[in-house]
């Protein structure tokens, strides 16, 4: 990759329209915002439109994008067939009481392409797709507890974000992590429910579900959870997973809403782990609202009404409607074996060149990701799970300093510098990337912290 160090920093952006809609917003919305996630010191960045890799602000700043929507859009903005098809689906009814045969085409890509999956349903969002897998898991099992993973983000469904958060006041000791409530006035019912574990613990899982084991429907688990560190999943891990749910007679739901993009069979393929349901949302809906529920066709009977009510009942107004399905078709088409592969070769050579580049430096950082996502930790060692990569107060600055770094040079890094990449980035997109790093290495402000230590 070439290397263009000390490039001056770029003339910090304007944010003086943004500054109005959110004050605008702020009269409309508790926090000026609709979602908790898109808050942004000074402003939040209100977008104009989006080209490619990149997204141009109200103000006219333009920013190579490395969000893609909470790593949704695995093209970009405005890729040209999906905006073709579903340009062509508006004029002819975007919603039905009635299936479309758009649905099944999507269904059968997912189904052909995910070794775990036989039969599909579709939903409207990740945060569904997990509450229908668990759920799933309960009306197969018919026990009511999940076991989750210390830190993982599942989305809003109470069972699964008990024990999404948690800081070192609050999580416990590391032989009996604490289901820290997600929220204020969570049910103590919910929590009672759902049992924590640490990632890679093998020693952690197999104790919780010797107590708990009896009543629990599901291990949730993403293989690389990214909100607790996108941490690397040790193969005996995967393993244990497997083996100790069968031991149990649980289930195994894999959260891939967000690793589904790692490969072209998905994140569990990639790691061993043969889930009994997959939980999937964001590429497959080519940027628009969708999740889906999948597995054997065994368990995923609980959806059927063959023979009268289901187990589960499953619907949603929006549920499978032909814009999502298209759009989501369109994109997987086009995400070939040899995309994917290109875009986890592209990953590999941006997490390889930032790697170098602390090496060089001896900076205390550490890279962690695959395929197409990586993570900037403020620290010298690789998170092995949620404690270990949980930043201190010293390290939160840093972050913070190298998102805002990112930002005057033009690169939109999303908070935790956690970072997700697109087919239309290019080969310059990843000097930038790398060079705005080593350019950050390279600044006072890191300097200034080597020297404390
Ligand atoms: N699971 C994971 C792993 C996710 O990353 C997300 C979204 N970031 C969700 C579930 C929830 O998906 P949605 O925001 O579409 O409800």
């Amino acid at each position: 990759m070439q290397q263009r160090q000390n490039t001056p920093m770029a003339r910090p952006p304007s944010h003086f329209r943004s500054s109005h809609f959110y004050n605008r917003g702020r009269r409309v919305f508790p926090a000026g915002v609709t979602r908790v996630t898109v808050d942004r010191e000074p402003t939040p960045l209100y977008i104009a439109r989006g080209e490619g890799a990149h997204v141009i602000d109200v103000d006219g700043n333009r920013f190579l994008d490395l969000n893609n929507n909470f790593t949704t859009l695995i093209h970009g903005h405005g890729f040209l067939p999906v905006a073709d098809a579903v340009g062509d689906l508006l004029h002819r009814g975007t919603c039905f009481s009635n299936p479309t045969e758009h649905e099944i085409a999507l269904a059968e890509l997912l189904i052909e392409r995910i070794p775990a999956l036989e039969h599909v349903r579709f939903v409207n969002s990740g945060t569904e797709a997990v509450m229908f897998a668990i759920k799933a898991a309960r009306a197969y099992t018919g026990r009511p507890g999940v076991v989750r993973i210390e830190g993982a983000y599942h989305g809003a469904y109470d069972w699964a974000e008990a024990g999404q958060s948690g800081s070192p006041v609050s999580w416990g000791p590391e032989s009996k992590p604490v289901t820290v409530a997600a929220y204020h006035g969570m049910p103590s019912s919910v929590i009672s429910d759902v049992a924590v574990t640490r990632f890679n613990d093998i020693a952690g899982l197999t104790r919780l579900l010797d107590e708990v084991g009896h009543r629990t429907a599901c291990i949730l688990i993403d293989p690389m959870p990214s909100r607790a560190g996108l941490l690397a999943p040790r193969p005996d891990f995967m393993a244990a997973v497997q083996s100790l749910a069968r031991q149990h007679g649980l289930l195994v739901v894999a959260d891939e809403v967000l690793n589904l993009r790692q490969s072209y069979r998905g994140a569990s393929a990639r790691y061993g782990l043969h889930p009994d349901l997959i939980a999937c949302g964001k590429i497959i809906g080519g940027g628009f609202p969708v999740g889906a529920i999948g597995g054997s066709r065994d368990v995923m009977t609980v959806f059927a009404n063959d023979k009268g009510r289901p187990l589960l009942p499953q619907g949603g107004t929006f549920s499978a409607n032909p814009v999502s399905m298209v759009a989501g078709r369109i994109a997987m088409e086009a995400m070939t074996e040899e995309a994917f592969e290109a875009l986890d070769a592209f990953g590999e050579a941006i997490r390889a060149s930032l790697r170098e580049e602390i090496d060089r430096t001896g900076a205390s950082f550490s890279v962690t990701g695959a395929a197409s996502l990586f993570r900037i930790h403020p620290k010298k060692t690789e998170p092995v799970d949620f404690r270990s990569g949980y930043p201190n107060g010293a390290e939160s600055a840093v972050s913070k300093a190298l998102c805002d770094h990112f930002l005057q040079n033009g690169i939109l890094l999303p908070n935790g510098a956690a970072a997700c990449l697109s087919t239309a980035m290019t080969a310059s997109d990843a000097d930038t990337i790398v060079n705005t790093f080593a350019t950050f290495l390279s600044s006072p402000f890191v300097h200034g912290l080597e020297a404390a230590q």
